[in-house]
C-alpha cells in the first residue's frame, strides 16, 4: 500500500514509471483511486483551470469498409441502417454548433471511401471559411501520409485515431486479418509529424485485454505523447462477434484517466460518451478523475440512432441544444465549467 502510494506521488512529481510500477498501481487501484483523482485534478487545474472544453461531434457517415469485431457499424453488420450526410448538411451542423458555443468540430465516421480526398478537402475548406476561429478535427481512420498532408494544408488542425491496443497480438484478436496494427501506428506517427494535434486511445476492458496490456498502454502514451487521449469502456453491440463479451467498467476507466493525466499533465482528456453509457454519472466521474473535455453530439437527430458503435448509447434522442444544456448542468456539479474556446493543447499555444 505504501509502496504504491509512493509510486503515485512519484508520477505526480513528473518522474516516469515503468510497466511493472504501472501494473502495481492498476492492481492496487482500490486503495489509491481517491488520492489519484485528487492529484490528477490538481494537475489539470494548475494547467487548464477548472475549464472544460467542448467538441461538437458530427457523425457524418456510418458506412465502413472495416470489420472490427467490437464495432456496431462494421461492414459485416447487415442490420445497420446506413446513412451519409451531404457536405451541405455537415456545414449546417457546424453553423448550429457555432451558435451554441462550439469552437471545435469533430468530423467522425466509419472508413467510407465515398468521401474522397477531394470531398474532405472541400469540406475542411468550407468549415474553415465559415468559422475561421474554430478548430477542425478529423476522425476518419487510416489514410496515406499524402492524404493527411492534403487535409492539413486545407486547414484541418487535429486528428483522432485511437490505436485501440498497443499489443500487436491483442490487436490481431480484435480485428480481422488484413487490418494492420503497424499501419495504424504509422498513421499516428505521420499525423504527428505533419503537425496535427493527435489523439490516440483505446477501449478499457476490450475482450482479451489484460492488466499488463493496460500498463503497456500507459508506457506507450508516455513515449508517444499524444496531445489527446480518448479512452472509454468497451460496450458490447448485439450484432457483432463480441456481443456476449462483458463491458468495461467506469471504475477502471476513471482510474486510468487519473493515471493518464498524471503521466501527461497537459493532455486533453475527454470524459467519453461510452463512459456515460456504462454509468449514468460516468462523464461527471471522468471530470472528477482529471478529464477536461466532453464531446456532445451535433449530428442531426434523425441519424443519431444509426451511429451505434455499441448498444444503449446515450443522448441519441436529443437536439444539440438540449444536450449542451444538460451537459452544462452536469459539469457544474463537478465544480468545473464548460467554456466557449477552441481548447487547444498547450503545445499549440506556445507556437
Ligand atoms: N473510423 C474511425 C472512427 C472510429 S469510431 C477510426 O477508425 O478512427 C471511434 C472509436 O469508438 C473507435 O476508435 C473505438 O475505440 C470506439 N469503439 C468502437 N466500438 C466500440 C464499442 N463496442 N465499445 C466502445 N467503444 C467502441
Amino acid at each position: 500500500m505504501d509502496k504504491i502510494r509512493e509510486q503515485l506521488h512519484r508520477l505526480h512529481e513528473g518522474k516516469s514509471l515503468d510497466a511493472e510500477e504501472y501494473l502495481e498501481l492498476i492492481l492496487g487501484r482500490d486503495a489509491v483511486r481517491v488520492e489519484a483523482a485528487a492529484l490528477a485534478c490538481e494537475v489539470r487545474d494548475r494547467i487548464y483551470g477548472r475549464r472544460v472544453f467542448i467538441r461538437g461531434l458530427i457523425e457524418f457517415t456510418n458506412y465502413c469498409r472495416n470489420n472490427c469485431y467490437y464495432c456496431g457499424i462494421r461492414a459485416g453488420n447487415v442490420n445497420a441502417d446506413r446513412y451519409r450526410l451531404s457536405l451541405q448538411e455537415i456545414l449546417t451542423c457546424t453553423d448550429a454548433g457555432y451558435e451554441l458555443g462550439f469552437r471545435t468540430f469533430v468530423l467522425q465516421g466509419g472508413e467510407d471511401p465515398y468521401y474522397t480526398d477531394e470531398m474532405m478537402t472541400e469540406l475542411v475548406r468550407g468549415i474553415r471559411e465559415r468559422h475561421p476561429d474554430c478548430a477542425i478535427t478529423l476522425s476518419v481512420g487510416e489514410r496515406s501520409r499524402e492524404t493527411y498532408r492534403l487535409w492539413k494544408e486545407a486547414g484541418a488542425d487535429r486528428y483522432l485515431l485511437r490505436h485501440e491496443t498497443i499489443n500487436p497480438e491483442h490487436y490481431a484478436s480484435l480485428h480481422p486479418e488484413g487490418m494492420s496494427h503497424e499501419n495504424r501506428l504509422r498513421c499516428l506517427r505521420d499525423l504527428k509529424e505533419l503537425g496535427f494535434q493527435v489523439g490516440a486511445g483505446f477501449m478499457v476492458g476490450s475482450p482479451g485485454q489484460t492488466e499488463e496490456d493496460l500498463a503497456a498502454e500507459l508506457c506507450f502514451l508516455r513515449e508517444f505523447r499524444p496531445h489527446m487521449v480518448g479512452i472509454g469502456p468497451y460496450v458490447p453491440h448485439q450484432d457483432t462477434p463480441f456481443a456476449k463479451e462483458p463491458a468495461g467498467t467506469a471504475e477502471l476507466t476513471t482510474f486510468l484517466l487519473s493515471l493518464i493525466r498524471l503521466t501527461l499533465p497537459e493532455v486533453l482528456l475527454p470524459a467519453t460518451t461510452a463512459l456515460g453509457t456504462v454509468d449514468a454519472l460516468g462523464r461527471e466521474k471522468g471530470i472528477r478523475a482529471g478529464a477536461n473535455v466532453v464531446m456532445p453530439n451535433l449530428s442531426p437527430v434523425d441519424v443519431r440512432e444509426k451511429y451505434l458503435l455499441y448498444d444503449h448509447k446515450i443522448c441519441t434522442g436529443e437536439e444539440a441544444a438540449q444536450c449542451i444544456a444538460c451537459l452544462k448542468e452536469r459539469i457544474r456539479t463537478t465544480g468545473c465549467e464548460i467554456v466557449v474556446d477552441r481548447g487547444d493543447h498547450k503545445d499549440k499555444e506556445r507556437q
